[in-house]
């Protein structure tokens, strides 16, 4: 009977210990099963210029960047408003930062 209490102890810590890790700011939120970070040099994020930070962005190459365009209000990001790493449309099983840009960006309306 005692085991079963304690068990049950253990299991109710080990639920409030995650809660408060949840909660605590700064602590990322876990990320989508199977997703990883898309990075710059990916060849399908390097085909399309995607960097992690639209400050970045090669303009003498993609002449269509204006300033202020980012993966956040870009029509193809998926995902919860917050994320800072969040899937997009056109790289399956990625997150994009969403201070990104690519030039598949597409103005939010
Ligand atoms: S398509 Fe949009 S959301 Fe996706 S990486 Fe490019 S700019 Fe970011």
């Amino acid at each position: 009977m005692s085991d079963i209490i304690s068990r049950r102890n253990l299991l109710g810590r080990a639920l409030v210990a995650a809660a408060a890790v949840a909660a605590v700011p700064g602590v990322e939120a876990a990320e989508p099963a199977g997703y990883t970070h898309l990075a710059p040099t990916d060849p399908s994020a390097a085909a399309l210029g995607y960097v992690s930070d639209a400050t970045k962005v090669d303009t003498a190459k993609y002449k269509t960047y204006k300033a202020g365009q980012q993966c956040a209000n870009c029509l193809q990001l998926q995902g919860t408003a917050g994320d800072p790493w969040r899937p997009c449309i056109l790289y399956p099983k990625k997150l994009v930062n969403v201070n990104g840009w690519c030039s598949g960006y597409v103005k939010k309306a």
